[in-house]
């Protein structure tokens, strides 16, 4: 007999941590016998470590059709996961289990303490596959798109009547602590902003967190031991330990704030490349790659008489693996890939291309700009060398950004801005330097910009990256079935399984920059051009795209508004 969902809340909240691993492991012994007839491929769930096989019985059709899930696993563990899953997903229509937001149930159990990194990627794999099945219902029988309650509505209804509603995934909630969000445009309509993959808006908590700095207790940081001097301090490293934990660094001592990614993968090409690479050696990356991590990459190969290999991709853009091992059949030096694509939207399996790349002696580097702000990064369970980011696509401020490196690796690579800070003894004619990171930051740092990072992460961490991928696929999976809707229209990139909250498209006849305008006059801000990736829209035979890109704030309304401004500006531009 399954527990209810508020049996197992009970249960757990009483237990300590690690009587609630036990709890777990116990609840998959109230799991219903599995048909061996239905251990087929067709049911296994791919992105589990274990075994998985996933069904469901359906009774009735179309969106009020009632689902019961019938699983199995060889693991003890996600036997436990299941029983959680179908005590969430008891009782509901297939409509309420598409709208239902599973990952505040996750969040309310604290269930990332409790798995490992690949257990979750395979939870993950179950409630996409749970999700597909309930969105197949829901279409099966309505001839007209079904609307369904926005998301807001859905956290309030479905979530908050098992769950305190503090833990439920509130995007109205959400949004209004963006004050740009909330500020009526001329004509007095409100923004609808899809260009976070270039800039996130920033919640009032950051941009308060800077004003206090700048108010209460600004000095130069490193520098004064007066009370200013100490505070400054106390809050910096603050925020160097936070962001550390947040990508599960092993000590604040591996984060180095850098003007942005930019800057973080030029100092690794300058700093580390220049040292490491050598005539002959061989560097990969691929066509996807922003500029940023490109170009550097592309000088440093041409510097150091090294060769600049492009790893295949996949039709629907993901990095083919098998192709990849054969590239690292042979030794390579350096390995550079982004953990999400800015222009198709996909997300890598860095922890898989990590793996693989150590063993052929390549040093591992993630261009995180687009990763980190939208899905849960540990750079030990990943195992890479190096990882960076932006601030301000992660809530945060401009001006400031996050090289990671491993203990070695920042000892290995020199410094390449000299000054303050960053020494250790300055002699007339020599000089030797200071430990990490204060190696690497060299004159006075973004201070401001650092702490005010430091705040975007503590607001991110709250909010959950986990609940924001899960709400950002399910707006990616709105905008695929509008889209899919308009004659002539292609989407770029692999399915929304595959992908985080970034669509880039093209429509037959209609030039980009023309869409753009005609959306902009809708107030619904979208990004079109090249996006930086010139190699990608060349291989890909297209000058330009339109991309829209989502952070927690986004809305299913936002979509609503951005389709139809999207229907008119095509009539328009076909008329
Ligand atoms: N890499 C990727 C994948 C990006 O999306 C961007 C920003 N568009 C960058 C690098 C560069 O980031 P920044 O401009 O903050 O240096």
């Amino acid at each position: 007999m399954i527990p209810t969902l508020a049996e197992i809340f009970e249960e757990f909240n009483d237990l300590d941590a690690e009587d609630q691993s036990l709890f777990l492991l116990e609840l998959g012994d109230d799991l219903d016998e599995f048909p061996d007839s239905a251990r087929t491929d067709e049911n296994l769930v791919h992105g589990c470590q274990s075994q998985v096989w996933l069904t469901a019985c359906i009774s009735g059709s179309g969106p009020d059709s009632r689902m019961q899930l019938v699983a199995d696993s060889d693991s003890a563990i996600v036997r436990g996961l299941i029983v959680i899953l179908q005590a969430a997903y008891s009782g509901l229509t297939a409509r309420e289990i598409r709208d239902f937001d599973i990952q505040s149930v996750f969040r309310a159990l604290n269930l990332q303490q409790h798995i490992s990194p690949q257990r979750r990627n395979g939870l993950r794999g179950m409630v996409e596959r749970i999700n597909s099945i309930a969105a197949a219902q829901v279409a099966s029988c309505s001839s007209s798109v079904d609307s369904g309650p926005n998301v807001a509505e859905r956290s309030r209804t479905s979530v908050a009547v098992t769950l305190p509603v503090s833990a439920a995934f509130d995007v109205a909630h959400i949004r209004g602590q963006f004050p740009v969000l909330n500020r009526p445009l001329a004509g007095g309509i409100a923004p609808v902003y899809l260009d976070s993959g270039a800039s996130a808006q920033k919640p009032q908590a950051v941009i308060e967190k800077q004003r206090e700095v700048e108010e209460q207790y600004f000095a130069n940081a490193h520098r004064g031991t007066y009370q200013l001097g100490v505070r400054i301090d106390e809050e910096l490293e603050g925020a160097r330990s936070r962001i550390a934990s947040f990508i599960d660094a092993d000590s604040p001592d591996r984060i180095i704030f850098t003007p942005g990614t930019t800057a973080g993968l030029n100092y690794i090409a300058t700093g580390w490349g220049r040292r490491h690479v050598g005539p002959g050696d061989r560097i990969l990356t691929t066509i996807a790659e922003h500029h940023a991590n490109f170009v550097p990459w592309q000088q440093l190969a041409r510097e150091r008489q090294a060769q600049l290999q492009l790893i295949p991709l996949t039709d629907d853009g993901r990095i083919d693996l098998a192709a990849l091992d054969e590239l690292l059949s042979a030794p390579v030096r350096l390995i550079a890939v982004s953990g999400m694509s800015n222009m198709l939207g996909t997300i890598n399996p860095i922890a898989e291309i990590a793996q693989r790349a150590r063993a052929a002696g390549a040093c591992v580097v993630i261009d995180g700009a687009q990763s980190v702000p939208h899905l849960p990064v540990s750079v030990q369970q990943d195992d890479v060398d190096f990882l960076v980011f932006s601030g301000h696509k992660l809530y945060g401020p401009t001006g400031v950004g996050v090289l990671y490196g491993k203990a070695e690796r920042l000892d290995e690579m020199d410094p390449i801005f000299f000054g303050g800070h960053m020494i250790d003894r300055v002699g007339v004619s020599d000089s030797t330097w200071a430990k990490a990171p204060a190696k690497f930051e060299a004159g006075t740092a973004p201070i401001v910009q650092a702490i005010g990072l430091g705040e975007a992460v503590r607001w991110t961490e709250e909010v959950g990256l986990a609940a924001i991928h899960a709400h950002e696929q399910s707006l990616v999976r709105q905008v695929f079935e509008g889209l899919q809707q308009i004659a002539g229209l292609k989407i770029f990139g692999p399915g929304p399984e595959h992908r985080g909250g970034i669509v880039s498209f093209c429509i037959d006849g209609i030039h980009p920059e023309d869409l753009a305008a005609l959306l902009d006059e809708r107030g619904v801000f979208t990004r079109h051009g090249h996006h930086c990736t010139m190699p990608l829209h060349a291989a890909l035979q297209v000058t330009g795209t339109t991309r829209v890109s989502f952070a927690a704030y986004n809305t299913s309304t936002d979509v609503e508004q951005f389709l139809a401004a999207l229907q008119r500006a095509v009539s328009i531009l076909r008329r």
